[in-house]
């Protein structure tokens, strides 16, 4: 007689699997661990400069470098629905690896000479010690600090313990930390992005970095997965509007799609649009007063943060995009708006496209439809209908 045969969802049974290693398997699959190894563990991942503002104002040049790193320590446990780090990274990197992918960066730009700010990314974060050799963190703090640059470095929250502050303060007394806040909803932190911390554990770093007097920039998620457009530029006025008052600079991430990721699934589903950059433009307009009271511009007195808007792969399919012809001009005014802070750089912007978007807004606020109703392609109606 056969072997009777269970039923798949029950096993046959072995220990089941984990929903957890359902969802990671794009980390583990032959197609990225294949990738992983490919890289040269003693090259950074990228290293390149664009044009930036000191922290008091001023225009400058930085340099951003990327490093190749183990990655994100959440991210082996669990991991954020939307993060695509993983595709960067390399499980045995070591020390040397680390000290010369620096080398590298500070040899390609002349020990960062032409340049006043260094951003340094880990794929995780630079002070936590898990993930990076704690010899390797103050290499990067005291080469900034002699090298007299303005340092920015990428965390977690748990990480900023009066401890390692203290540490950290005493090595390098120019730096900033950016944290990954992505939405200051401790229901949104948990069910769209798991992001495996808390509102209040932000709230727990910010006052020890104040104490330590180390800058303190956000980041903010627009749009994370299970999320409605109406309801992430309602949420992002509000959160923006929250912790203006805590943060030196507010940087909010439009989602972009990366490879491998719960994201990634949605989307290739027709399940889950990037943001409208009309949607953008207008969480601007209304955030703008919890930046400029006063109804200043970037500089003035009036200033309580700064708020930067950066569409990654904006105008494309997996970035925040509008209807393919209006893009550029309106990813050209958000950037421009992040500079000067004026919003005046909206002006003349218009495209037939904002009606559609404009009534999309309006029926999500108005029907029952969590997820939302915005259409997860763009192009013409007519062929998108045809190829259902
Ligand atoms: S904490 Fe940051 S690096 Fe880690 S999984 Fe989340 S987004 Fe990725
Ligand atoms: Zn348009």
């Amino acid at each position: 007689m056969n072997k009777p045969v269970s039923l798949t969802l029950l096993g046959e049974s072995n220990k089941g699997v984990r929903i957890h290693d359902l969802i990671k398997a794009p980390a583990n699959t032959p197609w990225a661990k294949e990738r992983q190894q490919s890289w040269d563990a003693d090259e950074p991942a990228t290293v390149y400069y664009t044009p930036e503002t000191t922290a008091d104002g001023t225009p400058c040049s930085a340099v951003t470098v990327i490093l190749r790193t183990k990655g994100c320590h959440w991210w082996w446990s669990s991991g954020c629905t939307f993060c695509g780090y993983f595709n960067d990274t390399r499980d045995d990197v070591t020390n040397e690896n680390l000290h010369s992918q620096w080398q590298y960066a500070k040899q390609k730009f002349n020990d960062f000479a032409d340049h006043q700010m260094v951003k340094v990314y880990t794929s995780g974060s630079l002070l936590e010690d898990r993930e990076i050799p704690v010899k390797f963190q103050e290499t990067v703090l005291a080469d900034c600090q002699r090298l007299g640059k303005e340092l920015i470095v990428e965390s977690r929250c748990e990480q900023m313990t009066e401890e390692k502050l203290a540490w950290a303060t005493k090595i390098n007394q120019n730096f900033a930390v950016a944290i990954g806040l992505e939405a200051y909803d401790d229901e949104v932190l948990r069910f769209h992005v798991n992001k495996g911390f808390t509102t209040k554990s932000w709230e727990r770093a910010v006052v020890n970095m104040q104490k330590f007097d180390v800058r303190i920039k956000t980041y903010l998620m627009f749009k994370p997965p299970f999320m409605s457009e109406a309801d992430a530029l309602n949420h992002s006025v509000k959160w923006i509007e929250a912790i203006a008052e805590k943060s030196d600079e507010i940087s909010v991430n439009p989602m972009n799609i990366q490879r491998g990721t719960i994201i990634d699934r949605l989307h290739r589903n027709n399940e889950y649009r990037p943001p409208w950059l009309w949607s953008l433009v207008e969480m601007i307009k209304r955030a703008h007063p919890s930046i400029h009271p006063e109804g200043g511009f970037n500089g003035d007195a009036d200033q309580i943060s700064r708020l930067i808007v950066h569409p990654t792969a904006g105008g494309k399919v997996r970035g925040a995009h509008n209807c393919g012809e209006c893009d550029s001009h309106v990813v050209a005014g958000i950037e421009r708006y992040a500079v000067s802070g004026d919003l005046r750089e909206f002006d003349g912007l218009e495209c037939q496209c904002q009606a559609i978007w404009a009534t999309e807004i309006s029926l999500e606020e108005t029907l029952p439809t969590p997820l939302g109703i915005s259409k997860s392609r763009r192009g013409n109606v007519l062929a998108n209908l045809r190829s259902l």
